[in-house]
């Protein structure tokens, strides 16, 4: 039997954030993973602090505030996070996303995002390979990137350096509510005690949360990356299109019928290895972790209509990851009011890894009672209790 402050389910990066900043904190804590670190979505996805693709509000100043941690983190932890400021284009090749986009930007200026839109002059200075069908983009100089591995390497060594403990291959199968605390059970056979549970378990974290019969509805969205071959820097800035924002934000405005059913949404960025990760889809496709034919097609062509440049570029490999999505699309990040003492932190969808360290401060502040540096409420996961509420009393 073993008694904790906190126990946290998930040991992706939100997981480690969170456990990383309790820590810090003088709590005694336990992460419970059932697969290996970084064997969830943290281990598939992109590497992107994207700033320009947040709606303005609440989720863009979480991404400004989290990059100023990120910023921090590079300083504080002993890892190299390959944390890097490239700057970020989301280009335009289509009218009918001028408006939107332009829309979309002042938006974000009002909330105080460095971005602008460039002509094709200013576009061709920062990127002098992209394709002439391209008639005007967005830029932001802050668009940052890191390495999600090390990043997670670096919050599991600094946190276990401050006590953290943590249990690899222990799937959490149940949870019940004791008098006094929280009493966890896992499949392996451990069973452990804690005043505070958090639930940081991405995709699976529906699972979870119905153990103690809070429903939240999270669903995978699959996305598809191809990796390239190390090739020389090709641009100053990391691109999207603005089908990218679309497919994100307002997906009902796809026009073109393949891509509205892949989610298709063009990214591209380089890595610290001077790799490209080019993506991407959100297709709704249960746990199915593989690639298809079909999406690799898709963002390989769209790759040299936007970049001729990369037609005899080699693919090394394509990898698929589920973006823990929630029905509103908001996140999910709050006490359970009918389970005192049960946190959810979850519902990042694409941004998880821009989030991971405004969210672990986010925790850190409710579960030491403290006031949250943002006001959260609208993530609360009781809204999913008052939506159901809702709905039973109107029949
Ligand atoms: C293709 C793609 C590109 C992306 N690009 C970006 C990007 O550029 N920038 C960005 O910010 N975000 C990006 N994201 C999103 C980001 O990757 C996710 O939001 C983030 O990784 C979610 O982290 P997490 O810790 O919540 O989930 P995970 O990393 O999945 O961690 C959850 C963990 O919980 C564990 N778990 C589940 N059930 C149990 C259980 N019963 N017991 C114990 N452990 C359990 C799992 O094994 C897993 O390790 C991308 C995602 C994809 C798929």
């Amino acid at each position: 039997m073993h008694g904790y402050d906190v126990i946290v389910v998930g040991a992706g990066i939100i997981g480690l954030s969170i456990a990383y900043q309790l820590v810090k904190r003088k709590k005694k804590v336990l992460v419970l993973e059932q697969g290996d670190i970084a064997s969830g979505t943290s281990g598939a996805c992109d590497h992107m602090i994207l700033l320009q693709s947040k709606l303005p509000g609440l989720p863009l100043q979480m991404a400004l505030v989290s990059l100023e941690m990120y910023k921090a983190w590079q300083e504080e932890l002993d890892e190299n996070l390959w944390f890097e400021t490239r700057g970020g284009m989301i280009l335009i090749d289509k009218e009918e996303h001028l408006p939107l986009m332009e829309e979309f930007v002042e938006r974000q200026r009002a909330i105080g995002l460095n971005v602008s839109i460039l002509d094709k002059k200013q576009i061709k200075k920062k990127q002098p390979f992209v394709s002439d069908l391209v008639i005007a983009s967005t830029f932001c100089p802050d668009d940052s990137q890191v390495d999600p591995f090390s990043v997670l390497k670096a919050l599991l060594k600094a946190g276990m350096n401050l006590g953290l403990e943590v249990r690899k291959f222990s799937k959490v199968i149940e949870i019940k509510r004791k008098s006094d605390c929280w009493e966890v059970r896992t499949q392996d056979g451990g069973e452990y005690f804690s005043e505070v549970l958090v639930c940081a378990a991405g995709v699976w974290s529906r699972e979870i949360c119905e153990l103690i019969g809070l429903s939240i509805p999270i669903k995978p969205k699959r996305g598809q990356i191809l990796v390239t071959e190390p090739t020389h820097p090709i641009g100053e800035t990391d691109v999207w299109d603005s089908d990218y924002i679309i497919a994100k934000h307002v997906a009902h405005l796809q026009k073109d019928e393949t891509a509205k059913k892949l989610g298709f949404g063009f990214a591209m960025s380089k890595t610290h290895t001077n790799n490209y990760l080019i993506g991407s889809t959100r297709e709704y496709v249960g746990f199915d972790r593989s690639t298809s034919l079909e999406a690799l097609v898709v963002i390989s062509k769209r790759l040299v209509e936007l970049f001729p440049v990369f037609k005899n570029i080699r693919i090394i490999r394509s990898f698929a990851g589920l973006r823990p999505a929630s029905e509103d699309g908001k996140y999910i990040i709050g006490e359970d009011p009918k389970n005192p003492g049960f946190f959810v932190a979850t519902g990042h969808e694409g941004d998880g890894i821009a989030l991971a360290p405004i969210t672990g401060m986010l925790i850190t502040q409710l579960v030491c009672g403290e006031e949250t540096i943002l006001p959260i409420e609208e993530l609360s996961p009781s809204r999913f209790r008052e939506v159901k509420a809702e709905k039973q009393s109107t029949f």
